[in-house]
């Protein structure tokens, strides 16, 4: 017989921001199907996202607040580590805004970087923070990009913020690895979700981009949530800094 046990998510509690839609949903759907159970973490109604994950068979923590506050997010991410420990956290939540470099503006540069950077360090540092006062084991997965790894048009500050994703999540993975909190990241390709409306809404873009994926096709939040799983199951014990990219083959061009 098959033991998948290593892939297993049973009797773990782990927070994913940004749960709402999009990938953020389907990680944590993924994490239901693996056996875990999940809480929440942002700002519109995750009823959708409750019902999918209760259906699994396990409970589901909704928890509200607006991650660009970063003090709120961090003060509300300990309220619910208080409650009892996390297994896990992902930091997914993120934004995305558009305009050529020329016009960009200093608020859509505080505003991208507040979630996609300062918050996710800062939650980043109060999960690793409890993991190792308490002793105990901690994994954390971070959502970087390909824009990460590439420079991308017309999105400077989340071209900034991912790059720093990256940078982050190998800092923590040096400083963590040792005291057992594994942190590791992954990229994602072009998923269909509210991020990439404008760009799946521009005939010429949508046509460009799918041209150049390998796969042939756009990515589905689901296509993400297994390989969080992954990464937050004992089945990547000795895996600490790396990024993977789920991405169609797109970084393999
Ligand atoms: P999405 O559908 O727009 O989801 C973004 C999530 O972040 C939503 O749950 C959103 O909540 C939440 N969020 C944003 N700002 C927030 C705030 N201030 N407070 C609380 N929650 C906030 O986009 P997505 O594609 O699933 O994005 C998820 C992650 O994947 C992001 O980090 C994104 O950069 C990354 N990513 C996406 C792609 C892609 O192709 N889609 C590719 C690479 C990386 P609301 O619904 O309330 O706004």
């Amino acid at each position: 017989m098959t033991d998948l046990s290593a892939f297993s998510l049973e009797g773990k509690r782990i927070a994913v921001t940004g749960a709402n839609t999009g990938i953020g949903q389907g990680i944590a759907v993924a994490i239901a199907r693996a056996g875990g159970a999940v809480v929440g973490i942002g700002r519109s109604s995750m009823d959708e996202t409750q019902r999918l994950v209760e259906a699994q068979g396990v409970a589901f923590e909704a928890e509200k607040v607006d991650i660009s506050d970063t003090k709120a997010a961090v003060k509300l991410l300990q309220e619910i580590m208080a409650k009892r420990p996390l297994d896990g956290l992902v930091n997914n939540a993120g934004i995305i805004r558009r305009a050529d470099a020329i016009n960009f503006t200093e608020e859509d540069w505080d505003e991208v970087m507040n979630v996609n950077l300062k918050s996710l360090f800062f939650l980043s540092q109060a999960y690793g923070k409890a993991c190792i006062e308490a002793g105990r084991r901690g994994r954390m997965v971070n959502i970087a990009s390909l824009l990460s790894f590439q420079g991308g048009i017309r999105v400077p500050s989340y071209t900034a913020s991912k790059h720093g994703v990256l940078g982050l999540t190998r800092l923590l993975a040096n400083e963590w690895a040792a005291k057992g909190v594994n942190v590791n990241a992954i990229a994602p390709g072009y998923i269909e979700t509210n991020n990439t409306e404008a760009l799946r809404n521009d005939p010429a873009r949508s046509k460009a981009i799918l041209e150049r994926i390998p796969a042939g096709r756009w990515g589905v939040p689901d296509d993400i949530g297994d390989a969080a799983v992954f990464l937050l199951a004992p089945a990547s014990n000795y895996m600490h800094g790396a990024v993977i990219p789920v991405d169609g083959g797109w970084l393999a061009r």
